[in-house]
């Protein structure tokens, strides 16, 4: 087992490298690091090596890892499904929501994020593969809800986020990511403050960054693979 150190300079050089392959030296490419399904010791472990920011899927789970962690100052991003039921606890804790797609969720975060706190910071998840199963929103409807958003004051919109569909074929991943780009580059010229597009895992980080992604979201290349722990 490689530890999380190692496996994180790993990782820095891979973004390293590809920003280089596709001119993006001058770029930051923010590392969201995804501990789903990893202890609170391994996030201590990551905290160790120098990430502060975590993702993670199951509001529960985050929830008791946030307090076990209570004593780091960490950046929490929720990148799971919302039910919107469960607003609350999300607005409250986290700094980031990635995985906004409906209406409904964004007028339920914007009225339960609390008002000593900084608005919420936000990306419009979107589905660039076309699968059914895949959520997120489909891309002819991103400009509405984008425009929607702006009316909620405790809401600021940062940008874009996809999941692809899995493939190891470099030229889908790219096509993927590229779909995710030019939607982005579109909503700029209409909100220019947008600086978030969130897209790029272990697998496909590489196409992300050849495609204008400025925050990758990484699990099991820093973790190892989840079925393993
Ligand atoms: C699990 C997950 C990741 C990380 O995936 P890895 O393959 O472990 O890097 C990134 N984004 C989302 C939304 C995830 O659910």
């Amino acid at each position: 087992m490689m530890s999380i150190a190692t496996n994180l300079q790993q990782v820095r050089q891979r973004i390293e490298t590809a920003k280089q392959q596709y001119g993006r030296v001058a770029d930051t490419v923010k590392l969201l690091a995804v501990s789903k399904q990893q202890p609170a010791a391994a996030i201590r472990e990551a905290y160790a090596a120098g990430l502060y920011a975590f993702g993670e899927n199951y509001l529960q789970e985050a929830l008791l890892k946030q307090k076990q962690l209570q004593d780091l100052a960490l950046e929490w991003h929720y990148i799971g499904s919302i039910q919107t039921n469960k607003a609350a606890l999300l607005a409250e804790n986290f700094t980031w929501v990635h995985t906004l797609s409906r209406l409904k969720e964004a007028e339920k975060l914007n009225l339960k994020r609390p008002v000593h706190l900084p608005p919420l910071n936000c990306c419009i998840q979107v589905n660039v593969s076309y699968e059914d199963s895949k959520s997120g929103l489909a891309p002819k409807d991103v400009a509405l809800l984008a425009e929607q958003i702006q009316a909620y004051p405790h809401l600021r919109l940062r940008g874009l986020m996809a999941i692809p569909a899995y493939t190891l074929d470099f030229n889908s991943q790219r096509q993927q990511c590229h779909a995710l780009l030019s939607l982005y580059l579109e909503l700029r010229k209409t909100y220019p403050e947008l600086d978030t597009l969130s897209v790029g895992m272990s697998n496909d980080l590489e196409a992300a960054i050849a495609e204008g992604a400025t925050l990758v979201r990484i699990g099991q290349a820093i973790f190892g693979s989840r079925e393993e722990t």
